[in-house]
């Protein structure tokens, strides 16, 4: 089934080699399950093809966004990667995992002097400045703490990944980074260059999600690569590094597009080499920012049926006990997602019904016209696949509703990553 950690066995689905249906009687639902060795082999897949193809130095850098909790730090501190931060909450969590904080690059596009502060004091290896205001406030503070800051400068290469607006970044009007277009991406490079408390490593771009198209890369690496052979020719200055974002595509249902990563990273390394000889400028080293295609298919999430609504005429509904809650991703994007009834897998599918959550919302739902068993009804398991990326991370109190904990699953063993929430976690800020 969709990916080598799933499976069906005597009717029941399996993650990681576990029984889902065991562990949602032990742990209870909503259940984020996460498969440690998927993260590994995700991380090692770009590792190794980053090692064989991209110049010395290269490395991918795990966006932390996608799913963010100490654990996973630990995970992608030990597989050699980098990590995106984007907030002084990603900031302490790293670091309160003993994550090598000078692997750290902390994007954003406001990042306040607090902001700024906390990251100098923690470490972070590398800003990603987004605009002006940016590279004066960091000189300052840099300046009062006597360190000299390593920057890349976040830029917008003017590439629709022709995918959805909400995660197209890289088009010329788009909120990050500054525009090469326009000229004046050139001229932020003219400021960072002048701020004698910067060094300016490096350019960047990230220009959007769910990339499918092999091209992508290459047409974003072509205009940075004319932008970095204008900074020389104007300031004398050779980028050392080239970061790419983040990007890549994963598959959520059977039939959809799908990338094969190390290939597309050997061409773009190849293509990057070969373009920077024929501008003449030195090959720099690559970082690439991937985070749903890290974790996206390393998780699954378990949920029990408490109703079960078939308005004659009209149409079905399943409900289950999270919801929009733990994964906005329908709500927000209609994001597609595989369904399996957990305990009755290799039943025959002839109910259609929308799988909906449990918020007072209409829009709360996980995903509209599901194939689901007959006979279906409350106390099912439900599994919802592929949502490792952009769930937990994602996750609210909306209707006070405790976000559900992290187990991580190893080889058929099980342990909790993160703790449900409790009640009392929900109530632990009011004052008054
Ligand atoms: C979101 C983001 C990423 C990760 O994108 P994925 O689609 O999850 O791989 C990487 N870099 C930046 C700057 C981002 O904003």
């Amino acid at each position: 089934m969709l990916y080598d950690n799933i499976e069906i066995k005597n009717g029941r689905l399996y993650f990681a080699g576990a029984d889902t249906v065991e562990l949602a009687e032990k742990y209870g639902t909503p259940l984020y399950l996460m498969d440690e060795n998927k993260i590994r082999e995700r991380c090692r897949e770009y590792k190794s093809a980053l090692d064989a193809f991209a110049p010395e130095g290269s490395c991918a850098i795990y966006a932390s966004k996608a799913c963010c909790f100490g654990g996973i730090y630990k995970i992608v501190a030990e597989e050699g990667l980098g990590a995106d931060v984007v907030s002084a909450g990603e900031i302490f969590t790293a670091k309160s995992a003993g994550f090598p904080m000078e692997r750290g690059y902390f994007q954003g596009n406001n990042k306040t002097d607090e902001d700024i502060r906390f990251a100098l004091g923690c470490g972070v290896g590398y800003f990603v400045c987004d605009n002006f205001e940016e590279l004066d406030a960091l000189d300052r503070i840099a300046g009062e703490r006597g360190v000299v800051q390593k920057i890349l400068l976040r830029v917008t290469p003017g590439i629709d990944p022709h995918t959805y607006d909400e995660v197209a970044t890289g088009k010329v009007d788009s909120k990050f980074g500054i525009a090469v277009e326009t000229g004046q991406a050139l001229e932020a490079v003219k400021s960072a260059l002048s701020k004698k408390n910067l060094s300016l490593e490096g350019i960047h771009c990230h220009v959007g999600s769910m990339v499918f198209d092999s091209d992508v890369f290459i047409r974003a690496a072509a205009v940075m690569l004319g932008f970095a052979a204008e900074i020389k020719k104007v300031f004398g200055f050779d980028i050392k590094i080239l970061d790419l974002g983040g990007g890549y595509g994963v598959k959520y249902y059977e039939g959809q597009g799908e990338i094969d990563i190390p290939a597309n990273i050997k061409q773009v390394a190849e293509y990057v080499a070969g373009k920077s000889n024929e501008l003449g400028i030195k090959t720099p080293s690559l970082r690439l920012e991937p985070g749903r295609s890290i974790v996206a298919d390393a998780g699954i999430t378990l949920y029990t049926v408490g109703s079960v609504k078939k308005i004659t005429g009209y149409k079905n509904y399943v409900s289950i006990d999270g919801g929009m809650t733990d994964n906005p991703r329908y709500a927000l994007y209609e994001s597609r997602y595989t369904v399996v009834t957990a305990n009755k897998a290799d039943a025959e599918i002839d109910l259609t019904a929308d799988l909906v959550g449990r918020c007072c919302e209409s829009g709360d739902i996980i995903q509209p016209a599901v194939g689901f068993p007959a006979d279906i009804g409350r106390g099912d398991i439900v599994a919802v696949l592929t949502t490792g990326a952009y769930n937990y991370s994602m996750a609210s109190n909306y209707n006070r509703i405790p976000r559900p904990p992290i187990v991580m699953v190893k080889d058929g063993e099980s342990r909790v990553a993160v703790r449900r929430e409790s009640l009392e976690d929900l109530i632990k800020n009011d004052i008054l």
